[in-house]
């Protein structure tokens, strides 16, 4: 039986790049190891780790004035680094549209002052605050928001813009290279890695270089940008393996056409999924249409015991982990870019037979 992952993350990741890992995953390039075995300072893996950066670079238009860091920890670990190195005592604005955005809101409060600058938490996250209602800090140290939220599921159709002279900061973790945006925008932005582009265990960093000169020097080794700039993200044993696979999967994303072409498809299968939902009379998407993501589709059955079932029998039909977030219940369907349009056709199907069974 063909199996269709929709898990949140960790996620699927394209079966080519599963199967280019699995061929060299025991003799990388001739040298007898695996990526895992070699040594970081060898002479195999800076190669590994500067396609992985020449990729992002590529796929995202970024230009000199940034750094790409590859960072371990997590998108977790970011919400507690980017206040550390760039708060310093000041004031941040933070839009609260999802729980990941109130976590990186509750680190900053350690490091200085957290406005929030407008919340949808009231109405369970099932919109994203209209910019227009924003209250923002004049000369904030910067302003974050989560560009998709991958709990709630919802998006911003549009990135905002911050005001000139306050670094856009944005969460891309569920959203990173699924659609174009303008780089030059921000002056950070990042993502953990096991969404959209590879296994866990990395974080993608991309910061305006001049931001690292901010950080002040009671901040940890290990916890400053400068750290990272300064030794290609190699001042401690990195990631190999899932730096390895970022690289892999971004030669995948190029292969079909770059960013542009998966946001293509993407809105495709979104497309697919939401006309469904609207067209049901069962099924029901809780989030404002006009912010509904297009990588992670939320939605319910008539009761909690139809969702379950729901779960249970779609797993049995091979298509997996359509649970909702712990924090909120009903179903999800996490469609990021590895998951190709016949994912989704199998779900809808699915879910009209379900609909037709227990209406
Ligand atoms: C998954 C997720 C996180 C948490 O990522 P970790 O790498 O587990 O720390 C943070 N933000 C968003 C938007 C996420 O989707």
């Amino acid at each position: 039986m063909k199996i269709y992952n929709f898990a949140a993350g960790p996620a699927m990741l394209p079966k080519e790049v599963m199967l280019k890992a699995q061929e060299e995953f025991v003799n990388f390039q001739g040298s007898g190891s695996g990526v895992m075995e070699l040594s970081h300072r060898g002479k195999y893996f800076q190669p590994v780790i500067d396609h992985a950066e020449a990729n992002i670079r590529e796929l995202l238009g970024l230009s000199d004035d940034f750094v790409v860091m590859f960072i371990q920890g997590g998108a977790s670990m970011q919400f507690a680094m980017i206040p550390m190195n760039l708060l310093n005592g000041g004031t941040a604005d933070y839009v609260d549209s999802g729980v990941w955005g109130a976590k990186a809101a509750k680190e900053a409060k350690l490091y200085g002052t957290a406005n929030i600058a407008a919340s949808s938490k009231e109405s369970k996250y099932d919109h994203i605050p209209a910019q227009s209602e924003w209250k923002l800090t004049p000369g904030a140290a910067y302003l974050h928001i989560t560009s998709n939220n991958t709990v709630a599921g919802t998006q911003y159709q549009t990135l905002p813009e911050a005001p000139a002279g306050v670094p856009l900061i944005a969460d891309m973790s569920s959203d990173i290279m699924s659609r174009v945006f303008d780089a030059n925008k921000f002056g950070l932005f990042y993502a953990g890695a096991q969404k959209n582009l590879g296994p866990s265990g990395v974080a993608l960093v991309v910061m305006k270089k001049e931001l690292a000169e901010r950080t002040s020097d009671k901040v940890p080794t290990m916890l400053r940008y400068s750290t990272y700039i300064e030794n290609g993200s190699m001042f401690n044993t990195p990631p190999t393996f899932a730096i390895y696979m970022l690289g892999l999967v971004t030669d995948w994303v190029k292969a079909k056409g770059g960013v542009a072409a998966m946001e293509e498809i993407n809105n495709a299968k979104a497309a697919k999924l939401y006309a469904f939902l609207d067209d049901s009379s069962f099924f029901k998407s809780p989030v404002a249409k006009a912010d509904r993501s297009r990588m992670n589709v939320v939605f319910r059955t008539p009761s909690d015991e139809l969702d379950a079932k729901f779960v249970a029998e779609a797993k049995a039909a091979g298509l997996t982990d359509l649970k909702g977030h712990r924090l909120v219940g009903g179903c999800r369907a996490s469609i990021y870019n590895a998951m190709p349009m016949e994912g989704v056709e199998a779900l809808v199907e699915f879910m009209k037979k379900f609909e037709l069974e227990n209406k």
